[in-house]
């Protein structure tokens, strides 16, 4: 605390993120993907000529934008590209969740959100998940000043399909409906068609986690053309370059490799499925992923104490110490070796 700070300064509670350790870690606690990014992504920052750093970066990052439009098919003018979708959803919450009636979200959910809420002074309310560790999306009304939520959620794993967001909308036509789908490509279905027709939904996605770029921060969001503008003004407002060259080049790099891409999920969703029934013969109640994550729990053993004997082998899964989730470990699919250490290592604390 210092008397330097502004008064509101003095009030955050900032986002704790899951650690980054310096030793040589198994590191199942933050949802990274265990496979390098497209080899395409290392030749064109190879390629890429290093005077031209000495340029501003494109502040419309076009080329990204256009590439992220092809891929799913909207305008160039449908989307937005950020410095990792944290920065697309700190801007979005700034643009459009700043109004007299409350943000709404589920009770569990990506534990960002009220961190922006708290930031920009938004009110919000929270709905329960159902007793299924889903979200209730009936619940969700037109009485707010917007609806936010993951799509798979996190960190529950479970995701609704398009249908499902289709009638939401059908209902909540008056306010921003951001659905946020950063574990979408691990088996969930994306709401970004659903755009065309309600110009009340934001989409937003990420590079860190099925495309392996997580320290290259890139983040994206899509939706009509007046929800991207208003991200544009508040953009502008703050930082004109968020983008920078390298990233650039290397998330269009990413995108044009198809067959990288879908190698690599298919293989996080195969091992999820095998490491879940591994889990469950260990005793663990597995919750039902579309993610590369598995939410678990065990009968008889304390989260805590399986995180700690966990980490005293050398793997880090995320333990969350919130009253709802405190009986859980998050943990992250990894390749199929580290899976077999996680088990190993599970089995003898067990035991
Ligand atoms: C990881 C994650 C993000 C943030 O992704 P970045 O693009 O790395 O900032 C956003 N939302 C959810 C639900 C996530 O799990």
């Amino acid at each position: 605390m210092s008397k330097f700070w502004s008064p509101e300064v003095r009030e955050l509670t900032p986002y704790v993120p899951g650690e980054q350790p310096r030793e040589r870690l198994i590191k199942l606690n933050t949802n990274e993907n265990p496979y390098p990014p497209a080899p395409g992504v290392e030749q064109a920052l190879r390629d890429y000529p290093l005077d031209h750093l000495r340029l501003y970066p494109d502040p419309e990052a076009a080329a990204l934008r256009e590439a992220l439009a092809d891929e799913f098919g909207v305008e160039t003018e449908q989307v937005f590209v950020g410095n990792g979708s944290d920065e697309v959803l700190a801007l979005s919450f700034q643009t459009f969740f700043r109004q007299d009636k409350p943000l709404t979200m589920p009770a569990i959910t990506y534990s960002f959100y009220p961190v922006y809420c708290r930031l920009y002074g938004i009110d919000y309310r929270t709905i329960a998940l159902d007793d299924r560790w889903r979200i209730p999306l009936q619940a969700l009304d037109g009485e707010s000043g917007g609806v936010v939520f993951a799509n798979p959620n996190a960190p529950t794993g479970h995701g609704h399909g398009r249908r499902a967001i289709a009638e939401l909308l059908e209902r909540v036509s008056d306010c921003v409906v951001l659905v946020d789908e950063a574990y979408v490509d691990f088996g969930g279905e994306t709401a970004i068609p659903l755009i065309q027709h309600h110009s009340n939904l934001l989409v937003t996605g990420t590079f860190s986690k099925s495309r392996s770029l997580a320290g290259l921060r890139l983040g994206y969001a899509v939706g009509s053309r007046e929800l991207i503008e208003g991200l544009e003004r508040v953009k502008n407002s703050f930082n004109s370059y968020p983008i920078d060259s390298l990233a650039i080049v290397a998330g269009v790099a990413a995108l044009r490799d198809r067959e990288h891409f879908d190698a690599c999920r298919e293989r996080i969703i195969s091992t999820r499925e095998q490491t879940r029934r591994r889990l469950e013969t260990l005793g663990f109640e597995v919750l039902p992923s579309q993610t590369n994550f598995l939410l678990v729990r065990h009968g008889q053993q304390d989260a805590g104490q399986l995180f700690t004997g966990l980490r005293e082998r050398g793997i880090l899964v995320r333990h969350f110490n919130t009253e709802a989730l405190h009986d859980f470990l998050r943990i992250t699919i990894g390749t199929d070796d580290e899976m077999d250490s996680l088990v190993e290592a599970l089995e003898a604390i067990c035991h």
